[in-house]
């Protein structure tokens, strides 16, 4: 890290059959733009087409069919961007076949580097929800958060899982069979331990990091609450070294065996952890009013960009599905203010009617029709 920003511009999104965007061209060399339709015209599906350069994944669905419009046979995005002073293209297609094609600067390359190119920091009326989400909602705002600036993270959470999947397999053939192989279930443990204590560790950092970053925000936004947030893990309370963590998940699992065999999975591990918040000492999931809990989640999305920013050098490409609508003045004015001027930003929203003129002023503006700019 150099110690100083460049800023993403993406310049140019071509999508080709994705969803109901069948040939939809967009000039995007402008550090803000706004996406203006109807409800159904293809406004989330834009802001999730630049999202998915970034991550490889939609975070709709986990079936990358359903990007393919109802009747073709392959979904494309293209993408002109500029990262670091350079000039970068990002080509995705994805065919009916399950066919992947990823290209940077027209040659084939490997989803780890097409990844690494683009990040994003994505906001919609869904994250409103966070707080009440499912547990796995939380961790994966978290690890995909994480794996924006520790590109190996992925790698370590998908060696978790299927040690995990393993692990689960064999219960459950033990809950059929009544024969345990002892020898292969300790082995699948240790390598849980491993990698699993990792990852526990490398989100309590990260979180402690947005905690610090977030409730300043926070309060600035709130005038007076003091938000908290904790890592929620049934066998540890407190902070730990790894080495530490490391002990308390071996002896944890050690202590639950027994239960484990006799229900057939993997009962404790960052599979089953959560993150909790907490306004004024108070949980905010029991107690806070949904503004307030809007506002937690719009003080952790811009400390997210503070924090891949920091991380990487790259100031990353911000994309607002609706959510103005769903706050309210003082929140959006904040949120608008607290942009960085450089940082490019993409809007979806039903009207204009939201933001100042001044606002609008430097703004680029599409209007979409059913996948198609009017
Ligand atoms: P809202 O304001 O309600 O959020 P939106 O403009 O964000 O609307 P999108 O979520 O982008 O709307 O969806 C637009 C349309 O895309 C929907 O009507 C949906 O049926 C359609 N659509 C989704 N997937 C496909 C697909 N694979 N092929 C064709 N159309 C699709
Ligand atoms: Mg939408």
């Amino acid at each position: 890290y150099l110690g100083y920003n460049f800023f993403m511009r993406l310049r140019d999104l071509k999508l080709t059959n994705y969803r109901n965007c069948k040939d939809l061209h967009l000039d995007l060399s402008c550090p803000k733009v706004l996406i203006i339709g109807k409800n159904a015209q293809g406004k989330t599906n834009i802001l999730e087409s630049i999202y998915f350069l970034s991550a490889l994944k939609s975070p709709r669905t986990s079936n990358n069919i359903e990007l393919i419009n109802f009747e073709a046979e392959k979904a494309e995005i293209n993408c002109n961007m500029i990262k670091a002073e350079t000039d970068v293209e990002l080509d995705f297609s994805y065919s009916n076949e399950k066919k992947r094609e990823l290209a940077l600067n027209k040659v084939k390359t490997t989803p780890k580097n097409f990844k690494s190119v683009l990040k994003t920091v994505l906001f919609s009326t869904a994250d409103l929800l966070l707080l009440r989400g499912n547990p796995s909602d939380r961790r994966d705002w978290l690890d995909r958060a994480i794996a924006q600036i520790y590109p190996a993270y992925d790698d370590r959470l998908s060696k978790y899982d299927k040690i995990r999947i393993q692990k689960n397999n064999l219960l459950k053939d033990y809950l059929k069979t009544g024969i345990l192989n002892d020898t292969l279930l300790d082995v699948y443990n240790e390598q849980l331990v491993i990698t699993g204590s990792n990852i526990i560790y490398l989100r309590k950092k990260f979180l402690k990091e947005i905690e610090r970053i977030a409730s300043e925000k926070h309060r600035i936004i709130s005038e007076t609450e003091d938000l908290k947030i904790d890592y929620d893990c049934s066998f540890l309370n407190g902070e730990y070294e790894p080495e530490e963590i490391v002990e308390a998940f071996k002896a944890s699992l050690e202590e639950r065996r027994a239960e484990e065999m006799r229900r057939g999975q993997s009962c404790v591990g960052p599979h089953r952890d959560d993150i909790i918040f907490y306004i004024n000492g108070n949980e905010a999931v029991k107690f806070a009013s949904q503004g307030q809990q809007r506002t937690i989640v719009l003080a952790l999305k811009l400390s997210e960009l503070d924090i891949i920013t920091a991380k990487t050098g790259d100031e990353p490409v911000l994309l607002l599905d609706d959510v103005l609508a769903e706050l309210d003045d003082i929140r959006q004015n904040y949120l608008l203010k607290s942009i960085n001027e450089n940082t490019q930003t993409i809007i979806t929203s039903v009207d204009t009617v939201l933001f100042e003129d001044e606002f609008l002023k430097d703004v680029k503006i599409y209007k979409i029709e059913a996948g198609r700019v009017i």
